[in-house]
């Protein structure tokens, strides 16, 4: 039975559990690891001594194994340092079939120390929080296209209106030149007229 790899819950292996490649057992296993709360750690394999093909893995936990004591310079015993290692046995054995599957053989499901499990809630809620971040960070980009597009607008837009405003002053300036002349046209036949009424006295 080839287990799936989908949003549901994921499923607790078994021995017999199928696998397309030794990839998607090591996917299977992480993603189990993080659901119960332990970190999956990449063990021994073993090798095809024809052509060096791995032909079974083992994935554990990262608590596995014990701190070795190190004999010290002066030839006494260390005491072992405080360590993450807690040789913990959960683990499962994949091999090679011969149907081109891998196949769980072992499965040891126990821990000898507790599980921090991360709420599957808070880490889907954080999954959303990156996804939203991600759409941000696209409409802020966007935004910002967008604005400068906005700006290269106005600016041609201003430059429009500029070169409109420098045609019009040109053209009220004419025209102020032209009243100008009109009113001393005006002044002059004013003039003339006077003249000839007090002419005519
Ligand atoms: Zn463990």
């Amino acid at each position: 039975m080839a287990v799936e790899d989908d949003d549901s819950t994921i499923e607790e292996p078994r021995e017999g559990t199928e696998f397309e490649s030794e990839e998607a057992a090591k996917t299977f296993y992480d993603d189990y690891s993080r659901s119960l709360g332990f970190v999956m750690r990449v063990m021994s394999c073993r090798r095809s001594e024809r052509d060096g093909r791995i032909l079974a893995r083992r994935f554990g936990c990262n608590k596995e194994g014990r701190c070795v004591s190190v004999r010290g310079k002066s030839g006494s015993v260390r005491k072992p340092r405080q360590s993450t290692r807690e040789g913990c046995k959960a683990m499962i054995h994949v091999k090679y079939d011969r149907s081109g599957k891998w196949v769980v053989t072992k499965f040891v499901k126990e821990h000898n120390h507790p599980l921090v499990v991360e709420p599957r809630q808070a880490r889907q809620s954080l999954d959303e929080k990156d996804k939203r971040i991600h759409e941000l960070t696209i409409e802020l980009r966007n935004e910002k296209r967008l604005c400068a597009a906005y700006k290269e607008q106005l600016d041609a837009f201003a430059k429009i209106v500029e070169e409109y405003s420098n045609r019009m002053s040109r053209k009220v300036e004419s025209v102020v030149e032209n009243l100008k002349e009109f009113e001393y046209v005006e002044v002059e036949l004013l003039h003339s007229k006077q003249d000839d009424i007090l002419s005519q006295l």
